[in-house]
């Protein structure tokens, strides 16, 4: 027998019925991204090397391991991408998109990281992603956290995540308080783990995002860069919590959260749920300031999130929340009996199609006896059977039979047909 082959691991295939439960996720997503005039922007999944070394930084989990990356025919250090800030922030200074203005733009799609899976943490991965640029103030961070917040409160994962909120400051009073970081750790040097002995002087704020249980200790006894914090990030951030408050936004300040990129600058945030064990982090963000610099365009403030979408879908199907997957079953079943009877079938169905709107109708293909037909429409799923036989070819008209109800069947002409599924369809 010839070896079949597999995916690639961690990389997941997403198959029915799951994927309507991913495309209501998408949806819901989409259009509340809209709603609040963020625009979609698309960009390539490969990009060079170079840009995620410069943007993420080179000690960081990710370039330090993480990271896809192979030199293509042409010899050229090619990267898959590992999240999309990076793309995205390269795009809008390509095409003069960020220069003295303002954007709004989100993203969705796959990224790929070599991590060990398990659950909620895969080697392709997709991410939904809003990024904001041109505004330096407080304000757009809370309208931006809020709109994270709608979009789990309409996927109904709201009461199931909490916010947790922090602020980085500036690269100034981050580099003082980098000192006493370092001068902290080194002081408990023995109670370092191999990762933290590593990032001690390229990295120290890293230490603090370590996922290592035995480090809990040490690092909540750590100074907290909100003691050693600039006036300028220390305002923003206080007006920050006052518009969340005010908004109704309930949050908590965990001094801790310092992100796993280095890109980033005062606001920084999670939402994170107690449901998925360590892969709790649903929506993570944060204000990057210096990056569009950083890469090369002009100093132009910015802020984005990036939500999770696995860990989103993961969350609903523990909680059982994704009896909406049922609306996107089908409501026809077209059957017919002969050649000729297919052949108006054929031409009907799309009749319907054009006039329905919204209508799902599965045209049977593959012949066999009505009875053979009758058991497939059954088995679809669908509410009803659309019949052509002999009778109904000779009339123009098509038989209806409810699978579901215990309802007369009735012969309609097309367009009295049309008008009853339309009824149908637009009540459920
Ligand atoms: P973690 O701390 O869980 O490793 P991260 O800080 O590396 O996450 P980000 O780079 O901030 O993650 O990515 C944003 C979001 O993307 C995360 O909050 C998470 O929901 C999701 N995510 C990150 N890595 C993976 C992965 N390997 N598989 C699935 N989802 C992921
Ligand atoms: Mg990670």
């Amino acid at each position: 027998m010839t070896e079949v082959i597999q995916a690639i691991r961690g990389m997941n295939d997403i198959l029915p019925p799951e994927t309507f439960l991913w495309q209501h996720v998408e949806s819901v997503m989409r259009r509340t991204l809209q709603s609040y005039g963020y625009q979609e922007i698309r960009f390539p999944i490969l990009e060079k090397t170079e840009l995620f070394k410069r943007s993420i930084g080179e000690v960081t989990d990710i370039v330090e391991k993480e990271m896809y990356t192979f030199l293509d025919r042409n010899e050229e250090s090619l990267t898959l991408r590992p999240e999309g800030t990076a793309s995205c922030v390269r795009a809008g200074i390509e095409h003069g998109l960020l220069y003295n203005q303002t954007q709004r733009f989100w993203y969705t799609g796959p990224c790929f990281r070599y991590e060990r899976p398990q659950k909620g943490r895969y080697r392709q991965f997709f991410q939904c992603s809003a990024e904001v640029f041109g505004f330096a103030g407080p304000d757009i961070d809370a309208e931006l956290i809020l709109m994270s917040a709608t979009i789990l409160e309409k996927l109904g994962l709201k009461p199931y995540s909490t916010l947790q909120l922090n602020t980085l400051g500036t690269p100034a009073s981050r580099a003082e308080y980098r000192k006493r970081l370092i001068t902290y750790f080194k002081s408990h040097k023995n109670q370092l783990d191999e990762d933290s002995v590593r990032r001690l002087d390229k990295n120290p704020l890293r230490i603090l995002d370590s996922k290592n249980p035995a480090m809990r200790d040490l690092i909540s006894h750590a100074p907290k860069l909100l003691d050693h914090l600039d006036e300028e990030s220390l305002a923003h951030f206080e007006r920050l919590q006052e518009y969340l408050r005010h908004a109704g936004v309930e949050f908590e300040v965990n001094p801790c959260l310092v992100r796993g990129l280095d890109y980033y600058t005062k606001t920084v945030f999670e939402w994170v749920t107690h449901e998925l064990g360590t892969q709790g982090t649903v929506c993570a963000g944060g204000r990057y300031d210096g990056l569009v610099e950083q890469l090369g365009g002009k100093s132009t403030p910015a802020v984005g999130f990036s939500m999770g979408m696995e860990r989103i879908i993961l969350l609903i199907q523990n909680l059982h929340l994704d009896h909406k997957k049922n609306d996107f079953g089908i409501h026809a079943y077209m059957i017919t009996d002969g050649e000729e009877a297919f052949a108006a079938g054929l031409k009907m169905a799309n009749y319907l199609r054009s006039k329905v709107p919204n209508l799902k109708l599965v045209l049977h293909c593959g012949g066999g006896s009505l009875k053979n037909q009758f058991k497939k429409a059954d088995k679809s799923g669908a509410q009803y059977a659309l019949i052509i036989g002999e009778h109904e070819l000779k009339t123009h008209s098509v038989s209806l039979k409810n699978l579901r109800e215990d309802i007369q069947q009735q012969t309609l002409y097309s367009d009295e047909l049309a008008e009853y599924l339309k009824l149908k369809i637009a009540k459920k």
